[in-house]
């Protein structure tokens, strides 16, 4: 009986371990944040379209690295 419940965790650990990585939400945040950094935006002064990632924001307005 007791080498069983060890072997039965022994065996959920094995999953976990595998699954392990799949199983964490920070993982689909970190997604998600990475869709809205490639989102594109336009820059207020000249209009040219950046990501979110390059682009400069002031206010509610966001710039290029040019007119930044
Ligand atoms: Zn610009």
């Amino acid at each position: 009986m007791f080498l069983k419940i060890i072997f039965i965790l022994a065996i959920l650990y094995g999953l976990y371990r595998l699954f392990g990585g799949s199983f964490k939400l920070p993982t689909a945040n970190k997604e998600k944040k990475e869709i809205e950094q490639n989102t594109l935006v336009e820059c207020c002064k000249c209009g040219v379209y950046i990501t979110k990632k390059e682009a400069k924001k002031k206010g509610e307005c966001y710039y290029c690295e040019d007119c930044a």
